[in-house]
């Protein structure tokens, strides 16, 4: 039996309960099994939280870049001592293998030092407009940032702070309350690394701790990992109470368009793997259309079947394990109510689709990964995200409906091209509509490069310069000489 986590939120460098007096539990999606319990923060945590980050903003914000830098490696120097302890409680708490789920400690951690190492390039501009004075920009943080992260990469998105408080930000963390308890574990390192107040975790649902969060009058800047109907409803309350900044990492129904000279073996097991199994699909970035021409479209299917045949799906915590079980409940439920929908909309069932046989399955949320054929356009399989294994392969008949099809939904996440004719490729990475595109690639991220959606999966874009800049005003200055 393990630890029962019993977790607390950390506001003003103190690990507390909620004022509500209310928990919210953390169930194993494995099992069922309650694992541990965090504060359910109402508004008077969020605005305890708030005030702390205040409180802190001026003595950050008048730091030396060296001297943030290294608050941050020390932190981020502890998270990885931590990593083990992390891990063990994220695979419980997410059902994510833990053959992949350590990569997120390990990416947390590179965040946080290439921001740290980037502090001094954020300059601002001497500007030659007249001659009979001094122009110039600074960039300046906003103050106190409020951060909401969804459920799938928790410990990942939660820890990687390192652009808003290079910048000089404070921060309000709030994470899922699907899996809240690396967010627990993250508290405490964050309370022996870094002044008391510069980061506050506040853990609780969305209209308990994230909507006081966004309606915060001090909070100028939101920055959101999440769905696209959150993001919405982000942006709209945000503007109700007054002008705010916010950024909005969103959903993605990522297409993975394949042309005739590509190889299908490769494309199989590339498809397989940008479907992201390890995480049941529950990635932003997961390709959950992969578009065929007819002269491929048989070679694939059957050897994309072939491969999820091979995935083994088990314990999470077995290195071996190559799909758990979805993340919660609400989870679950949808993919089977999109499978369900796949089937009534005629696309062919050719994997996966049910619960998988076994004692070991009894209990929890489990669903095999799951393939349709014959997808088309119409169908909500191919419209709408799942968040769930569930794979569609699509038939199309030249370049031009393969761009098409690609482009033919509200997301604008990712894609991924397959190809060595050079004119193809360039063409098709210019003309698909997504933020992050790979030719003969999927799903590697690399600090430096920008990751954000076109059209509805989201604005500004993170793991690069840019995200840095995005927490700052620039404020220019005449100085008459
Ligand atoms: P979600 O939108 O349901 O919740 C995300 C967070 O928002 C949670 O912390 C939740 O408590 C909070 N929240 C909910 N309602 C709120 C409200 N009205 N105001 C403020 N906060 C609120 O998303 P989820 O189910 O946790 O995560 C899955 C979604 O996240 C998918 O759509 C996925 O594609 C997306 N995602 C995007 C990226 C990216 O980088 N683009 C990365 C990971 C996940």
């Amino acid at each position: 039996m393990s630890e029962f986590i019993d977790g607390r939120m950390l506001i003003g460098g103190e690990l507390v309960e909620s004022r509500t007096s209310n928990w919210l539990e953390s169930v194993n999606p494995a099992n069922e099994e309650v694992i541990g319990r965090v504060p359910a923060a109402g508004p008077e945590d969020v605005d305890a939280a708030v005030q702390a980050a205040l409180g802190a903003f001026d003595a950050w914000a008048g730091l030396s870049m060296t001297e943030r830098a290294q608050a941050l490696r020390g932190y981020a120097q502890r998270l990885r001592e931590e990593g083990k302890r992390i891990l063990d409680v994220e695979v419980r708490d997410t059902g994510n293998s833990i053959a992949k789920l350590r990569h997120d400690v390990a990416s947390a951690v590179r965040g946080i030092e290439y921001f740290a190492g980037l502090g001094t390039e954020l300059k601002g501009e001497t500007i030659p407009a007249s001659a009979d004075a001094l122009h110039y920009s600074v960039r300046q943080p906003y103050g106190v940032v409020g951060r909401i992260v969804p459920f799938n990469h928790p410990i990942l998105f939660a820890a990687k702070f390192g652009a808003p408080l290079m910048a000089g930000n404070c921060v309000v963390i709030k994470p899922s309350e699907q899996s809240p308890l690396s967010a627990t574990i993250l508290a405490e390192i964050v309370r022996e690394t870094l002044p008391a107040g510069v980061v506050n975790i506040v853990t609780g649902d969305g209209a308990g701790a994230g909507v006081p969060l966004v309606r915060h009058p001090l909070v100028k800047r939101i920055s959101f990992i999440g769905s696209v109907p959150t993001g919405m409803a982000i942006q709209r309350a945000a503007a109700e109470v007054a002008v705010k900044h916010v950024s909005l990492e969103l959903g993605g129904k990522n297409p993975m368009i394949v042309f005739p000279d590509a190889d299908p073996d490769e494309v199989a097991s590339n498809a397989v793997a940008g479907m992201n199994f390890a995480w049941m699909g529950q990635s932003c970035g997961s390709m959950s259309r992969i578009l065929l021409p007819d002269s491929l479209y048989d070679a694939v299917l059957e050897r994309v079947v072939a491969k999820v045949a091979t995935i083994v799906q088990g314990d999470p915590a077995k290195e071996e394990t190559g799909a758990g079980p979805m993340n919660s409940r609400a989870q679950y439920d949808k993919t089977l109510r999109y499978i369900q929908a796949g089937i009534e909309d005629g696309a062919r069932l050719v994997a996966g689709g049910t619960r998988p046989e076994g004692a070991e399955f009894e209990r929890g949320y489990w669903i095999r990964p799951t393939v349709f054929a014959d997808v088309t356009p119409q169908m909500r399989i191919f419209r709408e995200e799942i968040f769930g294994p569930v794979m569609s392969l699509i038939r199309y008949r030249d370049v031009d409906e393969a761009i098409e099809l690609a482009n033919d939904v509200e997301y604008g996440l990712t894609a991924s091209i397959w190809t060595n004719d050079l004119k193809l490729a360039m063409r098709a990475s210019r003309e698909v509509r997504a933020g992050y595109v790979w030719v003969n690639g999927v799903s590697r991220h690399f600090l430096g490069t920008g990751f954000g959606g076109f059209k509805n999966s989201g604005t500004g874009r993170e793991e690069c310069f840019d995200e840095m800049l995005s927490y700052t005003e620039t404020k220019t200055v005449h100085v008459r000489v």
